[in-house]
């Protein structure tokens, strides 16, 4: 008789959870997963999926404006949020139940249940009140967004204000949203607002949003989004919200009071750690709560793993799903497999989208790269007739000594279906001379990226 009720126990049901347990099963073992609300975890449910499809709702008023510059006219257009929010939430059902059954007919045993640590081989289910052992156990539990702000603490009012798991559920568009963060779902969120109608401020505590990111789009961003009347107020933070009658008024460091329909906090997320009971397995968390891992995605205790957003390393879908993986070939698999977080190419759902892939042009400096940056902006074919005055910009940084191609940066329509081959060309190595010597594809934005001869400055650590 096994020792064990199974040979894996998965804690989570999103993109890493489901993705270990299924590829366990099929390499023979007997797996359970708990998930304790929905199947396909942040990414499917209150993540990535619904995100793009509230970015494609919100894409349509300008399409349909810019048209008349081509002939078209569609009258009056309008908006309805309650048939958006119906049709979304049909399709995240849809892929909710292929997830459930893709994990089902792989053999996993399903637990629709809070698991928590009683020791290092038992979980508790906490409604069906039993214990569970196992022999490994995958922590996969994500993570959620934070309301924490300012030093550590939750300001007051702050319950006022939603986060972006309840964006995707309002009852109404908001007229006025005021969006706190500068970060990836603050972008996105000011920008699928604004696009389906909502007037909408941006409120980050920095010099300008998306700190990480190369300065160029940052620059392109910002001008890009006070250019189409998002408000970004800048050294900004909330230190008090208030309802007074039925609008919310938003009290700023600066003295400013903002009066608006609803706020959003999207100011970063925290690892689903809490009421876990770790401790009793011998888990260590870090300072913010994530499950501390070692290369192979290990913690403190050999036979647990972690993967994905709960350990905070690259908080992305692909990066949990690749370290998932590399879980089940090192502990099912005899085949120890380190995920490889270099090169992972990232987009942020703008209109126009950012994407970017490799070094930033300060990330390489910082690094002791000598470098050659190659930059062009440029007025999309498209915007010509449509007259709307965007740009488009693209950057290449490239290490002087060895011609390698370091960072690639655009900002621009389609930039994120662009930067997921160029990423390839970086994993291989490509050298500047490589992207020379490709014959354009014309007429593109991205045939810019190889057409670019003439360097636009040089720089040194
Ligand atoms: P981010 O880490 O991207 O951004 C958090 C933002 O909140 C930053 O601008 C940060 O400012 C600000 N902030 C942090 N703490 C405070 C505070 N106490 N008071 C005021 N502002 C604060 O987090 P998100 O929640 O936007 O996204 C989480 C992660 O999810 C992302 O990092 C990304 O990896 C992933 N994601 C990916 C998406 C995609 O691939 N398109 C989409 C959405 C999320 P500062 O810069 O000054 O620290």
């Amino acid at each position: 008789m096994a020792r064990f009720d199974y040979d894996l126990f998965v804690i989570g049901g999103g993109s890493g959870g489901v993705r270990a347990a299924r590829m366990a099963a099929q390499a023979g073992a007997r797996v359970a997963l708990a998930e304790e609300w929905r199947m396909g975890g942040t990414c499917v449910i209150r993540g990535c999926i619904p995100k793009k499809l509230f970015v494609y709702a919100s894409q349509f008023r300008e399409n349909i404006l810019d048209s008349k510059g081509y002939g078209w006219d569609f009258g009056d257009c309008t908006f309805d949020w309650p048939t958006l929010i119906a049709n979304k939430d049909r399709e995240i059902a849809r892929l909710e139940w292929l997830y459930t059954a893709n994990v089902e007919k792989a053999g996993v045993t399903i637990f629709q249940d809070r698991a928590v640590f009683d020791d290092e081989h038992t979980l508790l289910l906490l409604n069906e009140g039993r214990k569970v052992t196992a022999e490994k156990i995958l922590i996969a539990t994500g993570n959620r967004p934070t309301r924490e702000m300012g030093t550590s603490h939750v300001i007051p009012g702050g319950d006022l204000c939603i986060t972006s798991d309840e964006a995707f559920h309002l009852e109404r568009l908001p007229r006025r949203v005021l969006i706190a963060g500068g970060g990836y779902i603050a972008l996105e969120f000011a920008h699928i607002f604004h696009g389906l109608g909502s007037d909408v401020s941006l409120v980050y505590r920095g010099e300008k949003p998306l700190r990480g990111f190369d300065n160029c789009l940052r620059d392109a961003l910002l001008e890009s989004m006070q250019s189409r009347g998002i408000e970004v107020l800048l050294g900004c933070e909330f230190t008090k919200v208030e309802k007074r009658g039925v609008s919310l008024h938003a009290e700023t460091n600066k003295g400013a009071v903002i009066e608006c329909d609803q706020i959003m906090l999207a100011i970063g997320r925290q690892p689903n750690t809490m009421a876990l009971h770790v401790e009793k397995a011998g888990v260590e968390l870090g300072k913010r709560g994530e499950v501390r891992v070692d290369e192979y995605s290990r913690t403190t205790n050999p036979h647990i793993h972690a993967v994905g957003d709960v350990t905070d390393r690259v908080q992305l879908t692909p990066v949990a799903i690749h370290e998932a993986m590399c879980f089940v070939e090192t502990a099912f698999k005899d085949n120890p497999t380190r995920p490889d977080h270099v090169h992972v190419a990232s987009a942020v759902f703008t209109t126009p989208e950012i994407a970017t892939v490799g070094l930033s042009e300060e990330m390489a400096l910082l690094k002791g790269h000598s470098i050659d940056v190659f930059k062009s902006s440029f007025r999309p074919l498209l915007h010509t007739l449509g007259g709307r005055p965007v740009r488009t910009l693209m950057k290449l940084v490239v290490d002087a000594k060895t011609d390698k191609v370091l960072g690639c940066h655009i900002f621009g329509d389609h930039a994120s279906e662009i930067i997921q081959i160029v990423a390839v060309t970086l994993r291989m190595g490509a050298t500047k001379k490589d992207f020379d010597r490709t014959i354009a594809l014309h007429p593109t934005a991205a045939e810019e990226l190889v057409t670019m001869r003439t360097k636009s400055y040089s720089r040194s650590p």
